[in-house]
């Protein structure tokens, strides 16, 4: 092989004309083989993009016998010349005068052979879903989006706040947490009156996967003015629904000296930016998942894009929900913790429209969340988005110590003095959300089970790979 430098499939496409009529170097995974006895033609994946690059092979330079290997999924090297294509479907080809092959993928064992095969069976073998046209655009769009919520705040003067994954407080309640221990599971050491001694532990206490960073934020937020988390969360509950993981990312801002209408205003500036940049940078793969899966899909991220989200009380959606006439699996009234039907109904048939819910009663919200002068609500906001449900759960926090100590005797907490001393010294207004990364991810893929939008999911009964 010569000594040209590599190019990716996605440099040679969006740029032909730069490189067309020269010799190129180009790497990766061959799709598919096909043709007849004068020329084969392979179609050639790096990873770079959804497109394949096509290379042609006159049989008067290669045997057909050296061929042989050359079978989806294996890998190749190639060097030829980038020309024009004669053919449909693509701009230019590479006519090869160099073949190299990496690495085989035995025809009789490789599975993904043929197109089509069903998002279940391909959870099955996720250790190589990710070389599929489907998952490689789901993947692509995910880091995509990565990068805008890091840009995105950034440039909004966000500092990115990094929160323990291993804590010792339950935040909210927020989820059941897995228990992470170095104590021998076949002689737990007891204490005098028959409870787990866990000052033999490894940290001297009971201690737990994140199930959020908020409370930790808070003290980053109090310190820095806005900062944002952005990193995994655990939570152990037996959840099998198609929004529901075991583990999930989330992105979590909190902000010094803002109020729950500042809260809202963020949250909705925030997904429009993540989506507008998504469209803006990932349109072969969105193309090909509006192709494919999901024929509404674009023009569901352009509506919402140009429709503002409605902004509507908790009181009065259980009101609309009660008079809708609608036959709901759970029953609705003024207090119930709404389920994922309610909240769709208000989002895809009343308002046709992304909602965000605020004042919340307290009962069914965490004990950090400012309460309203009506001293029954609180000032939380869930955004609620068509097909999803629940995007975002968010709120003013209480910043008097007085009324956060109450509430949490209320609810018999244990004390938390760390997390108060944000409310004895020098305490502000104070507001933040958490979104659930691969909810964003499921939105704008239009990917239907979250368990396709991350490449190697846990879920109940479910951590191989
Ligand atoms: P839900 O009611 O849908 O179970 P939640 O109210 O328990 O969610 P929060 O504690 O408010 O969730 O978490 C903030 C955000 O994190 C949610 O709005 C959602 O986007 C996301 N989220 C929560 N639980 C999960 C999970 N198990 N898997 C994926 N994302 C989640
Ligand atoms: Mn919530």
């Amino acid at each position: 092989m010569k000594d040209i430098r590599r190019k990716t499939v996605k440099d040679l496409l969006s740029s032909p004309e730069k490189y067309a009529g020269q010799e190129v170097d180009v790497k990766g995974w061959v799709r598919t083989r096909r043709g007849n006895k004068n020329v084969q033609f392979i179609a050639l994946n790096d990873g770079s993009t959804i497109n394949n690059l096509q290379i042609v092979l006159d049989l008067e330079k290669f045997s057909e016998e050296s061929l042989k290997p050359v079978t989806t999924g294996s890998s190749i090297h190639v060097q030829g010349l980038l020309v024009e294509s004669q053919g449909k479907g693509q701009s230019v080809e590479v006519q090869a005068n160099e073949l190299e092959i990496y690495g085989t993928a035995d025809p009789a064992e490789y599975p993904l052979q043929k197109k089509g095969h069903s998002l279940e069976f391909l959870r099955e073998i996720a250790h190589l879903r990710p070389r599929t046209n489907t998952f490689g655009a789901v993947l692509r769009i995910r880091h995509a989006l990565a990068y805008a919520v890091h840009k995105f705040f950034n440039d909004k003067g966000f500092y990115y706040f990094h929160t323990p994954l291993i804590t010792e407080s339950d935040c909210e309640g927020a989820g059941a947490m897995f228990q992470v221990t170095t104590l021998p599971l076949n002689n737990i050491p007891l204490t005098e009156t028959g409870e787990v001694d866990y000052s033999q532990d490894f940290f001297g206490g009971q201690a737990a996967l994140t199930v959020s960073g908020q409370l930790e934020g808070e003290l980053g937020a109090t310190a820095l003015g806005c900062i944002y988390t952005f990193g995994p969360t655990f939570r152990a509950e037996n959840s099998n629904t198609p929004r529901h993981l075991s583990e999930f990312w989330m992105i979590e801002p909190e902000m010094a000296f803002y109020e729950i209408q500042d809260n809202m205003d963020l949250a909705e500036e925030f997904i429009k930016y993540c989506i507008a940049y998504a469209l803006d940078n990932c349109k072969d793969d969105i193309q090909f998942l509006n192709d494919h899966f999901d024929k509404g899909l674009i023009e569901r991220l352009n509506f919402v894009l140009s429709n503002d989200f409605v902004r509507l009380s908790y009181t009065d959606g259980v009101k609309i929900l009660e008079e809708s006439g609608q036959k709901f699996e759970f029953p609705v009234y003024w207090g119930v913790d709404l389920a994922s039907e309610h909240e769709r109904y208000l989002v895809e048939k009343h308002f046709k429209r992304p909602v965000i819910l605020t004042d919340y009663p307290k009962e069914i919200k965490a004990f950090y969340m400012k309460m309203n002068d009506d001293g029954k609500t609180v000032r939380a906001m869930d955004v609620l988005f068509p097909q999803i449900g629940e995007i975002i759960g968010g709120s003013q926090r209480e910043e008097s110590y007085e009324k956060l100590r109450a509430r949490m005797e209320e609810l018999n907490m244990q004390d938390m003095p760390w997390y108060m001393d944000t409310r004895k010294f020098g305490s502000v207004p104070h507001s933040g959300f958490g979104l659930g990364f691969e909810r964003l991810v499921l939105f704008v893929t239009g990917m239907q089970n979250i368990r396709d939008v991350i490449p190697f999911p846990r879920y109940p009964k479910n951590c191989t790979f």
